[in-house]
């Protein structure tokens, strides 16, 4: 059972309308509070969108996020877990990028996530653009290579862009592979699709022996038996989870600066996170929501409903109860 301060504000006492939103309407606990350790899972926000190669705006993702995030629930209610119950959660807050900096920002998010995963808590985050999660793994692949299910339209795995610059959205997982912080063999990318200036990425993939599942097979084969493979591949030990929002179809989430269409829809978009139960999850993202682009807000609220399903399955990991 979590300590009660650690409970998100019940929509009873203040509806969920109301105050000031936080994620999910947990308390926030900064970096410099003593309460980070008992902190068993923090959600951060990593408002940085200096990857970005064509449409902008990830960088307001945060906000939004916790905005939408006041609609969640205590209770998910397909499997009738509680995580708020189960483990101590808090909103851990906002890295602070420099805007104007590429590899600062870089050394800003890890120097965050290093103190974070010191303190013993897993890390939860809402990007920002898909290059947040390079400076993420610097910190959560220091002790080793972990593995990954990255839910995306895009490999994220090209070499450069313009000519030789290494750091775009991307890129990530090229850099992550090289600097050894994922073991490729056990990474598994889901949902690749849309048209492409060459194959360099595929090529990279199958000479590390990366498994890219791309759309077609995808819907071939359905949800769950991807999701079994993707399970086996990834095995029992420490795996981080990568989700851009734009592997959802634009039709339902077209918030997103990279959208690709012919994409899975919402219901599946969750049933993908929900069947993460039973990997061993060091961390997780959920980048590339776009406010700028998600006039209706929907974007953002799947995006946090997908969060809140991968939180689910974090928390019982985590719980000495399961
Ligand atoms: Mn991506
Ligand atoms: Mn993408």
């Amino acid at each position: 059972m979590s300590d009660p301060f650690f409970h998100p504000v019940s929509g009873f006492d203040l509806p969920r309308f109301a105050g000031i939103p936080t994620f999910m309407r947990l308390p926030h606990v900064d970096l410099d509070n003593p309460k980070l350790k008992d902190v068993q899972i923090g959600i951060i926000g990593t408002p940085w969108d200096s990857g970005t190669t064509n449409r902008p705006g990830p960088r307001h993702g945060p906000r939004q996020l916790r905005d939408m995030s006041t609609m969640i629930r205590a209770q998910n209610g397909a499997t009738g877990i509680r995580p708020f119950e189960l483990v101590n959660c808090a909103d851990l807050g906002d890295v602070a990028p420099n805007p104007v900096g590429l590899e600062d920002s870089m050394r800003r998010i890890t120097a965050f996530y290093d103190r974070v995963i010191d303190a013993g808590v897993v890390p939860l985050s809402a990007g920002g653009d898909h290059l947040c999660s390079l400076p993420i793994l610097r910190s959560i692949g220091k002790a080793g290579p972990v593995g990954m299910i990255h839910f995306d339209s895009h490999t994220d795995l090209f070499n450069s862009y313009f000519g030789g610059t290494l750091y775009t959205h991307g890129t990530p997982f090229r850099r992550a592979i090289e600097e050894e912080l994922l073991d490729p063999k056990r990474v598994v990318q889901i949902g690749i699709r849309g048209t492409t200036y060459d194959n360099e990425d595929r090529d990279f993939a199958n000479s590390v022996g990366v498994r890219v599942i791309a759309i077609e097979e995808f819907h071939k084969r359905g949800v769950e038996d991807v999701m079994a493979e993707a399970k086996e591949i990834v095995g029992d030990k420490e795996t981080y989870v990568s989700y851009d929002i734009d592997f959802v179809d634009p039709a339902f989430a077209p918030g997103t600066g990279t959208p690709e269409v012919g994409g899975p829809n919402s219901f599946q978009a969750l049933q993908v996170a929900r069947l993460l139960d039973g990997v061993n999850i060091v961390g997780a993202d959920l980048v590339e929501v776009s406010p700028p682009f998600d006039a209706s807000g929907a974007t953002a609220f799947l995006g946090v409903s997908i969060m809140f399903e991968m939180l689910c399955n974090m928390a019982q990991g985590i719980s000495p109860e399961q």
